[in-house]
């Protein structure tokens, strides 16, 4: 969804620019997403920071006075991302650990003789979960 479109759906014209949002925000205090310039850019139109550096905690769209849905706004610029094929690479292995094993955990075999040493049993790998997921959905995983 285009920038403007964004700025509509989410209401952008409220922010006040008080930056409880970003004051907030566990990826800012550590160099990462500034939610209320991330706010700003896209209201204006000029938005080209990284959606990625979000941790999806939704602190953010909880603290805001005017009830912005921040966290919602990042991951609609995510799904943009992903529209063009921008997904960084760690993603994609979260992702291809969950085509694999249908879990999104990467577990070594290793896991499995740990566990047993404490009497644990293996860990399920359920490969069949996303042609069910796609089963349920009638839509085809990428
Ligand atoms: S908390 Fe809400 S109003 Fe304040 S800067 Fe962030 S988005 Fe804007
Ligand atoms: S959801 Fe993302 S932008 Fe919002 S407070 Fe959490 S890390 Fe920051």
């Amino acid at each position: 969804m285009e920038q403007r479109a964004l700025s509509i759906k989410f209401e952008l014209v409220k922010c006040i620019q008080c930056k409880k949002c970003t004051r907030n925000c566990p990826s800012a205090k550590h160099g990462g997403i500034i939610p209320n310039e991330t706010v700003l850019a896209v209201r204006e139109g000029n938005y080209t920071g990284d959606p990625w550096t979000c941790l999806m905690c939704h602190r953010c769209s909880m603290v805001c006075p005017e009830g912005i849905e921040v966290a919602g706004l990042v991951m609609a610029l995510r799904n943009n991302e992903v529209e063009a094929g921008n997904v960084p690479e760690r993603f994609g292995r979260v992702y291809g650990n969950f085509r694999k094993v249908g879990d999104t955990m990467s577990i070594a075999d290793s896991t499995d003789d740990e566990r047993n040493a404490f009497g644990l049993p293996k860990i399920c790998r359920e490969p069949g979960v996303p042609e069910k997921l796609e089963k349920m959905s009638g839509r085809r995983i990428q």
